[in-house]
């Protein structure tokens, strides 16, 4: 990938709490979705191994893990935010229980945040939680992109029907499909979060 070979990730730290977050200083891009959507698999398609496996780490899945992305001359060009996984509980009125206290500030005031990427299961119907998020973000006055994961398990007949739902049930005018397995999309996702330095 074009982009990949451009940046280094370098991993910074995994907040458990809003006074651990970096010093704001490039603009960060946020990664959400329900658990299992594909996210760690995503992130290791876009910067490496690194990000997916530190994101993974047990103790770390419920923290926010910052990764810088570097040039070639070790100047950070933007920050990578992976959110935690969010679960199968209700998002309600303050996204979700589940979802520790430090997650909707960093959405709601974090003022380097320039996009959040959030991601749905391209094999599964609409779900109220994550209509319910992006619902949140517009009132937040927060950008982002939809973006459906696994489409290489479906056909192309499927894939039209599912992207059809997805739009109708999300309410979204777009999303992109993307998959981590063949790498349909992420040139197309990596244009996005170029464009999102506005
Ligand atoms: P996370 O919990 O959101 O980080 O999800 P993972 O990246 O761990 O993926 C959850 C499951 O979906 C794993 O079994 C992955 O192998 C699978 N998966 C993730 N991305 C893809 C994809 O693009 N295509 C297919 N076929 N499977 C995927």
């Amino acid at each position: 990938m074009l982009n990949r070979m451009r940046y280094t990730t370098q991993f910074l730290l995994s907040a458990l709490a809003e006074a651990q977050f970096p010093k704001p200083s490039a603009r960060e891009i946020a990664f959400l979705g329900r658990s299992n959507v594909g996210k760690s698999s995503l992130l290791n398609s876009l910067v490496g191994e690194k990000a997916a496996k530190v994101s993974s780490t047990p103790g770390r899945t419920r923290a926010i893990n910052f990764f810088a992305l570097e040039d070639e001359k070790h100047r950070t060009q933007m920050i990578f935010a992976d959110l935690p996984g969010y679960g199968y509980a209700k998002i309600s009125k303050s996204i979700s229980a589940e979802w520790p206290k430090f997650i909707e500030p960093y959405l709601a005031e974090r003022e380097t945040l320039a996009l959040c990427v959030c991601l749905v299961d391209s094999n599964i119907p609409p779900r109220p939680p994550d209509r319910q998020l992006l619902e949140w973000l517009s009132a937040a006055g927060r950008q982002f992109v939809v973006v459906a994961t696994k489409t290489d398990r479906l056909s192309g007949n499927e894939r039209t029907r599912n992207m059809a739902a997805l739009k109708r049930g999300l309410e979204v005018e777009d999303i992109l499909s993307v998959s981590a397995k063949t790498g349909a999309g992420l040139r197309e996702l990596w244009a996005r979060i170029e464009e999102s330095r506005g």
